[in-house]
């Protein structure tokens, strides 16, 4: 019976989200873009979208916050339709770093012609640069429709973010001359850093991560629909940089400990994609589906701290690992 079973797995998600609310305590809210400090510390949600209809809400899912770093993945997801897969990868790498989202340690290693991955800064505003458009307006663009195309909605942007982000930008203004001075960026840099800023300040909710993280799931694929929202080929790069690149430096971890392609935010969001299994026992979910996680109070590699123990969690119960 569907009603009891989603009403049972209702009441688990409900108790662990009470249970991992009490560790938001343990994390602190991003301050290097001061509008983020704006956020509740304790707030903590999470959505479970299926592929077969059923969803799980669960927590403060009603929050209003940032993309920040997971828009990373849609500028590659539209680098790639625009310009071509060996195009983009011509010009940045898929090897994890091990180092901080914003580290320019390997910029200055002058034996590395391309940044190391899209998810990283320095890769990810390479990606930017390559997207079509002269302004930063026009390169937005393609990475909007796409969203608009999967969510149903046109998503805005948060202008306080925003102008947040570029007023505290030292750091990626740094990384931005590195790149200059290696040559790798296709644009202005001025208005490669204005698209990367707005990139990240586009406004999203839990539900808007478990949909994105499902269509990945099901490898670009809107199944209720049939239609192929992103080529194949592009959205299982897109998780296969996810699952090595996505957690930050603490990718590998949770990668060993929850076991699915996911990407982190600073302001606190996480999309988790769980493409279907095969089991011989019944496992909640294991048609598939897309998990969108939202706790402001990050660990130190920056992931929300007590998202990602929610999320270990949740796929240790229900068994979601790929592997
Ligand atoms: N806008 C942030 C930055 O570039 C994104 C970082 C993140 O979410 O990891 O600093």
């Amino acid at each position: 019976n569907t009603e009891l079973t989603q009403e049972w797995l209702q009441n688990y998600v409900d108790d662990w989200v009470r249970f991992y609310r009490k560790h938001t305590v343990d994390g602190e809210l991003a301050s290097y873009i001061p509008q983020l400090t704006k956020a509740d510390p304790n707030a903590l949600g999470v959505i479970i979208m299926g592929n077969n209809g059923m969803t799980i809400k669960s927590g403060d899912v009603d929050a209003t916050f940032s993309i920040q770093s997971i828009s990373k993945v849609f500028a590659f997801i539209v680098a790639c339709m625009d310009r071509g897969v060996s195009y983009v990868l011509n010009r940045v790498d898929v090897e994890p770093t091990g180092h901080a989202f914003n580290s320019i340690i390997h910029l200055e290693m002058r034996k590395i012609e391309k940044p190391f991955n899209p998810l990283i800064n320095a890769g990810a505003i390479t990606v930017t640069s390559m997207l079509q458009g002269r302004t930063s307006d026009e390169k937005l663009e393609g990475i909007f429709q796409l969203l608009e195309k999967i969510l149903g909605r046109r998503p805005e942007l948060d202008v306080d973010v925003y102008e947040s982000e570029r007023e505290s930008s030292i750091r990626n203004r740094g990384i931005g001359y590195f790149l200059l001075e290696a040559g790798v960026l296709e644009s202005d840099l001025g208005i490669t850093l204005e698209t990367y800023f707005k990139q990240c300040s586009i406004k999203i909710t839990v539900e808007d991560l478990a949909k994105l993280g499902l269509i990945l799931a099901n490898d670009g694929m809107d199944k209720t629909t049939g239609e192929e929202i992103i080529p194949r080929q592009i959205a299982r790069l897109a998780k296969v940089l996810m699952l090595t690149c996505g957690m930050y430096d603490a990718s590998g971890k949770f990668a060993a400990y929850v076991g699915v392609p996911a990407k982190s935010g600073v302001a606190g969001g996480i999309m988790a994609s769980v493409p279907p299994r095969i089991r011989e026992e019944v496992l909640p979910f294991m048609d598939g589906c897309g998990v969108g996680v939202y706790g402001p109070a990050l660990d130190e590699q920056g992931n929300s701290v007590a998202g990602t123990r929610l999320l270990r969690h949740i796929a240790s119960h229900w068994d979601f690992s790929i592997f």
